[in-house]
């Protein structure tokens, strides 16, 4: 079975009488090459653990469970069931959830799927939810190794943007906090069936065992990242002192800034993610 091959595919889908869903963001892959550089791309192999977010009919998911890593999907569309029982019935290593991944208990589907070892997620995902499946992972602080994750292109440039940028953001520091960011590959729309108006971007984010900042209180610096970029053209001050998220005078982060040898009419943008720790225990 060979699930990149479109004939073979349609005709998977039309023996179980399956349409495509728009809103559960839909889009199959069909492309040989990009299956390969997402899969060389994870480094998974014989001994490892996989979680794939939204397996379609089985494409992605085949060809993880070849590489003899044991694998978990978790699928929001009932359709797609008795489809995936079909292209992944030869595989033992293979088991399906049938749950919204937004949803579903992550800590308990890893001490169930995995006796609670570290694992990769590996997904084409819907593009609708990429950031909260993305900081749900990364916020439960579940023993996730690395997430090679296929995105929209302009979320694969935030997520890597690095500081000063007009794709730099709330997303690009909560990656960096968390993770490495490297993009694998491009693919274009007529990769997919059907083709997505966007272009996509592979993305490999490696976990490291703790967070690369050290900071005094991680809600308070989110908040205070959520609040620098909340109104992305005040200047931090500003944005600082009138945010919903946070209680700070004025006057806190002028003398905050002045202590960092920053400039007050510095915009959020402009703060590299050691800059928004500093601010962060110095204000807090
Ligand atoms: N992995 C397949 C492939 O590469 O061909 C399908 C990828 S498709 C872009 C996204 C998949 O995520 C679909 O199968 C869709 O039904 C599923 N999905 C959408 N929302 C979901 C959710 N909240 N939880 C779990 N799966 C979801």
């Amino acid at each position: 079975m060979n699930l990149c091959n479109p004939t073979e595919l349609k005709a998977l889908l039309a023996r179980h009488g399956f349409a495509f869903s728009k809103t559960l963001g839909q889009n199959f892959l069909i492309d040989q090459n990009i299956l390969e550089k997402i899969v060389a791309g994870a480094g998974i192999g014989e001994g490892d653990y996989v979680l794939e977010i939204g397996p379609g009919a089985g494409t992605l998911t085949r060809r993880l469970a070849q590489t003899g890593a044991k694998c978990t999907a978790v699928e929001i569309d009932k359709a797609l069931l008795p489809i995936l029982a079909d292209s992944m019935a030869e595989f033992d290593n293979f088991s399906l959830i049938n749950n919204d991944i937004l949803k579903i208990d992550l800590r308990k589907l890893c001490q169930e799927e995995f006796g609670g070892n570290s694992f990769h997620v590996v997904a084409n995902l819907p593009y609708y939810i990429t950031t909260p499946i993305v900081m749900k992972l990364l916020e439960e602080r579940l023993p996730v190794k690395s997430m090679t994750l296929m995105v929209q292109k302009e979320v694969a440039e935030r997520m890597c943007a690095e500081c000063g940028g007009k794709e730099y953001g709330a997303l690009s520091v909560a990656i960096a906090y968390y993770c490495k960011a490297e993009v694998v590959c491009k693919a274009e729309p007529h990769c997919f069936m059907p083709q997505p108006k966007v272009t996509s971007t592979v993305v490999r984010l490696v976990v490291g065992e703790k967070p690369n900042e050290d900071v005094k209180s991680e809600k308070f610096f989110f908040a205070l990242v959520k609040s620098a970029f909340g109104q992305r053209r005040k200047t931090l001050v500003n944005a600082l002192s009138k945010s919903p998220y946070v209680s700070i005078e004025k006057n806190s982060v002028i003398e905050a800034l002045k202590n960092m040898g920053l400039d007050e009419n510095i915009r959020g943008e402009k703060l590299s993610i050691e800059e928004f720790a500093r601010l962060s225990d110095l204000l807090n």
